[in-house]
Parts: C-alpha cells; sequence; structure tokens
C-alpha cells in the first residue's frame, strides 16, 4: 500500500502543475509596498500567521517583492516606517516561476537551489495564462 502511494506521488508530480497546488493570488494575504508599517498594519501582518508576505504594487498581480515577518523585528510602529524602506534594506530575492511548471521541473528547481545562492528566496507563479513572461514567483515552497 506504501509503495504504491509513493508510485502514485511520484506520477502526481509529473502531471501535476505548480498552479494546481499554489494558494491563487486571489487567496494571498498581501500588502502594498507604499504601506506605511504603524501599529495596525503590524498588528495586521502579525495577525495573518503568515511568514512571508508578498509585496504588491499598483495592482495585486504585480508582485515586486516579499516581505518577511521577521524583517520587522527592528521596525518601531512609531517611526511609521514605509514597507518600502524594508523591503529595500533586506532586498530579499524574488524567483518567478511559469503557473504551467510541472511539479517534477519544480521539484528540480528547488533542488538545485537559487542562484545567488542565499537559498532562502520566496516563489510566486504566474497563474495568468495571458501573461506568460518569466519574471518571478511568492514566495511559496
Ligand atoms: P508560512 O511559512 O508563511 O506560515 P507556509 O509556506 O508554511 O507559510 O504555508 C502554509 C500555508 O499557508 C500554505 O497553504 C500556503 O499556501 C499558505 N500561505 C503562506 N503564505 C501565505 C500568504 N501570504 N497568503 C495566503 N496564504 C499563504
Amino acid at each position: 500500500k506504501e509503495e504504491l502511494n509513493i508510485i502514485q506521488g511520484a506520477l502526481e508530480l509529473r502531471t501535476k502543475t505548480v498552479e494546481n497546488v499554489m494558494t491563487p493570488l486571489s487567496n494571498c494575504f498581501m500588502i502594498h509596498i507604499d504601506t506605511v508599517l504603524d501599529f495596525n498594519t503590524m498588528s495586521e501582518i502579525m495577525e495573518s500567521g503568515y511568514t512571508r508576505i508578498p509585496v504588491y504594487d499598483a495592482e495585486l498581480s504585480n508582485i515586486v517583492d516579499i516581505l518577511y515577518v521577521k524583517d520587522l523585528a527592528f521596525v518601531d510602529p512609531d517611526d511609521c516606517t514605509t514597507l518600502k524602506t524594508v523591503t529595500k534594506f533586506y532586498n530579499h530575492p524574488v524567483h518567478f516561476v511559469f503557473h504551467d511548471t510541472k511539479l517534477d521541473a519544480m521539484l528540480e528547481e528547488f533542488k538545485k537551489g537559487d542562484n545567488n545562492g542565499t537559498g532562502d528566496d520566496g516563489i510566486l507563479s504566474i497563474s495568468d495564462n495571458s501573461n506568460r513572461k518569466k519574471v518571478d514567483p511568492n514566495k511559496n515552497k
């Protein structure tokens, strides 16, 4: 039975795509790049419970950065720092993949690690078929 599960899982990696398994952007908790990190915003981010939050500019499909919640450790809500200041400082790489990438290919990419060696990047996927350009994936694993 267990062997069957393993084989079935391996076959699924060949047929399923990134889009099949990732959280759609419309269901993601995201934050606008011009957000001011005041007490309310910081509370909202903490309450979301997520450790990585896609940062968008102008429209939700335009992901420009990833906020790691741990980056907020030195932010004082009274300073009203903008999110842009924080993301510019940490400058985490955002890795974009095509929505129709098969999971076995994705796994290979994960195994290779990321090209600049930080190894802790966010994965985002473009799920809009009409927009098939290589820009990023959301960090998501
Ligand atoms: P985290 O480490 O940020 O808690 P995980 O990567 O372990 O998140 O994912 C846990 C679940 O939460 C997954 O189903 C993932 O798709 C979802 N998730 C993670 N980040 C977000 C986000 N910013 N918005 C919506 N769902 C998210």
